[in-house]
């Protein structure tokens, strides 16, 4: 049996490829991005009333990484991309449906335009679904999950004088916490865990319209190195 779906709105986000984006949404509170409705959602009246609400749950396609073939067991990269596990103990992208949820802040509401930061999503995620977070129902006080029991642990992020030069100003243009966002994704250490990084080996990721480029100098260590125009 199969059902058909569509697309409510898309998401114009800061990520512009999967690398570094937060595994999961609040973990980069300076993530921000708009979600464009499209008709007949762009009309005021779908949004009427979600102006008293701070967080929506979002319910969106992983569309960069839908597969024909389902996986029973997949590799979670927080547990370090060498252990697999039965597919719905995760919440990786690849699995059935291709169905992904995210709770994130709602910053402002247009007719037709939901501001959101605290976001963990790609530039053009289709959104399938909008729905108010309910405190009182949604937050489990006694949840347990010993598979990820805490948010990733944090690693310093230095910068070289240029790079934050070039990033402060690049704040101002695009009217961003450019700098925030960019420590808040590297401290958790976008690389994949059995990368064991020299400090001549340089890393990159896009963020807004700017190609962020980072190395370790030394192990548990960041440094950005400069933030210029994407080529
Ligand atoms: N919070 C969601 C969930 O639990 O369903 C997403 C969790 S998933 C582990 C987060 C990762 O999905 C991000 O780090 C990013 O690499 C990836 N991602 C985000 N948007 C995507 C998209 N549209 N297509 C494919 N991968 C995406």
């Amino acid at each position: 049996m199969t059902y058909s779906v569509s697309p409510v709105g898309f998401v114009r986000s800061c990520f512009k490829e999967k690398f570094a984006i937060p595994r999961q949404p609040h973990l980069a509170p300076a993530a921000r991005g708009v979600l464009e409705l499209v008709a007949p959602y762009d009309n005021g009246d779908a949004v009427q009333g979600l102006e008293q609400v701070s967080h929506v749950w979002l319910l969106f396609l992983f569309h960069q990484a839908l597969e024909d073939k389902p996986r029973l067991k997949v590799r979670p990269p927080r547990l370090g991309g060498n252990q697999s596990m039965g597919v719905f103990a995760t919440r990786a992208t690849h699995r059935p449906n291709g169905i992904g949820q995210s709770v994130v802040k709602l910053d402002k509401v247009e007719p037709g335009r939901l501001w959101l930061s605290g976001i963990d999503l790609l530039d053009g995620t289709p959104v399938l679904d909008i729905k108010p977070y309910v405190p009182y129902a949604d937050s489990v006080a006694d949840a347990i999950n010993r598979i990820a029991s805490a948010a990733p642990t944090l690693i310093p992020v230095e910068w070289d004088d240029a790079a934050l030069r070039q990033a402060n100003q690049h704040a101002l243009r695009l009217n961003e916490p450019l700098v925030e966002l960019i420590e808040q994704c590297l401290a958790q250490d976008p690389r994949p865990a059995y990368q064991i990084p020299t400090p001549e080996r340089r890393y990159g990721a896009q963020l807004w319209d700017l190609d962020v480029r980072w190395h370790y100098p030394q192990s548990g260590l960041i440094r950005v190195l400069e933030v210029v125009p994407a080529a």
